[in-house]
């Protein structure tokens, strides 16, 4: 067997001992895999082990591989950070948007999705811990934006998204993503076709699945380190 194929299995096998250490099923766990900088040869062979969800950072980067795999029944997610002059090229590639963390993104993601696609999905990027260096908007503007967002046609919140602050100790892993379990539920008391909640790496995926996350974005330990 190759890497990926047997770094997948261990990743999906990590996701149901997870699952199962906090009285979850992992049929409610999303795996996407994060092919950054990966070549589309590597997201050919986990499409071959049964992946179906790639995560990509980088626009231009991902154009040239979605057109390579364009034979493959394939599901994109953007998760990197937005530029207004990106969001033509991000509506018309992806599938799922990550990192919208401002009513200018999502309103022309909203304009610029293609008619003759489905509405894009997106998440709200949240910055949980309030760090200075990071995207994503503070906890409390999260609904405002809901608000303003559930207006658009295009678009279809489906949920959050967070990248918490990087911590070795495991109780504040789980500070932060329990905060984004609360904040989620607060959102899904008012949109209830919200059903998705994205937390978890490869460093931190126990962690976040033991607080509620239902989508896990692994790049590391399925394609192995990368070089930038
Ligand atoms: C790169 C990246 C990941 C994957 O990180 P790994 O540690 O390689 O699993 C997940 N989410 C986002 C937003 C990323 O940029």
């Amino acid at each position: 067997m190759r890497n990926i194929e047997i770094n997948l299995g261990r990743v999906r096998d990590e996701i149901k001992l997870s699952a199962k250490a906090c009285g979850r099923s992992a049929d409610e766990i999303t795996l996407l895999a994060v092919s950054k900088t990966k070549p589309a040869a590597d997201i050919r062979s986990a499409y071959q082990a049964g992946q179906t969800d790639f995560g990509e950072n980088y626009a231009q980067e991902a154009e040239h591989k979605i057109h390579e795999l364009q034979d493959l029944q394939l599901t994109w997610h953007f998760i990197g950070p937005i530029q207004s002059n990106k969001t033509r090229l991000i509506s018309r590639l992806f599938d799922w948007v990550h990192s919208v963390d401002r009513f200018k993104i999502a309103h022309r993601l909203d304009e610029q999705r293609p008619a003759d696609k489905a509405p894009l999905d997106i998440l709200l990027q949240v910055n949980i811990d309030d760090e200075a260096s990071k995207s994503g908007v503070n906890a409390e503007q999260v609904l405002p934006l809901a608000r303003q967002i559930a207006d658009l046609k295009r678009v279809r919140l489906r949920g959050l998204m967070a990248i918490p602050a990087f911590a070795s100790e495991t109780d504040q892993q789980q500070a932060s993503f329990a905060a984004m379990k609360r904040l989620f539920d607060q959102v899904r008391q008012e949109f209830p076709e919200c059903d998705t909640l994205s937390m978890g790496m490869s460093g931190d995926m126990q962690a976040a699945i033991a607080q509620g996350s239902t989508l896990v974005r692994i790049g590391t330990a399925i394609f192995g380190a990368r070089d930038k």
